[in-house]
């Protein structure tokens, strides 16, 4: 099963909202106007729910974001935090995981790909929705998500490589190639190498820094 946000990480977020202590240090400057984002006010709470999956079940978490407001433009911004990606419900770490599985795996089906230990993670009776259980779509979505994370990756690479000019990550990610099985066309194809690329990229830079590339990085990219 691969690893979700926890309940006490989706809390820890939301005691630091209300204890003030979420800054703007970690937004890029701002697009319109390049002011740096430490001059950014705050602007909004928003409440987002969060689905994390707990003993093959998929459970709902609140916390709120906040968002901040170019004193320059206007143009606001939300803060994430490492456990969350923008415009998903499901915590980065399910994200990153289930697609990792995926795109690392040689003969998986993205039905293959939902499955642990022969069923799929899914809501429990009482909340049952629409969606009763993880869908193979999802995973689909997942990974044309990860792989748009471009300028993050590249900027990941460069850290990496002056932290070690000698590693071996760029044979890693040269080496790369996804089952013709996988992929009907060449834009899905070059989808599932960034992804993987992402993949590989995250695990050498926990390694060498001890922290993901969504605990800052991808918001100083501004998810690009
Ligand atoms: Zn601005």
């Amino acid at each position: 099963m691969p690893p979700t946000a926890t309940l006490e990480a989706i809390k820890a977020h939301q005691s630091k909202v209300e204890k003030d202590k979420i800054t703007p240090d970690n937004l890029p400057p701002c697009p319109r106007c390049s002011v740096e984002s430490q001059f950014f006010k705050i602007h909004a709470y928003r409440e987002r729910r969060f689905l994390i999956i707990i003993e093959m079940l998929i459970k709902a978490a609140y916390c709120s974001l906040v968002r901040f407001r170019c004193p320059g433009c206007g143009k606001t911004f939300t803060d994430y935090p490492d456990f969350a990606i923008p415009h998903k419900h499901y915590t980065r770490l399910s994200i990153t995981g289930f697609s990792a599985n995926y795109v690392e795996s040689e003969n998986m089906t993205y039905q293959q790909a939902v499955m642990v230990d022969n069923s799929a993670p899914g809501y429990p009776e009482s909340d049952s929705t629409d969606a009763p259980t993880l869908a193979p779509t999802t995973i689909h979505r997942w990974i044309t998500t990860l792989s748009s994370f471009t300028q993050t990756c590249r900027t990941a690479l460069i850290l990496l490589l002056q932290e070690n000019p000698v590693s071996s990550i760029c044979r890693d990610l040269a080496r790369l190639i996804i089952p013709q099985r996988k992929y009907k066309t060449k834009q899905r194809k070059k989808q599932l190498i960034g992804c993987r690329q992402l993949v590989i990229i995250e695990a050498f830079f926990q390694a060498t820094f001890k922290t993901s590339i969504f605990t800052k990085l991808a918001m100083r990219c501004a998810f690009n």
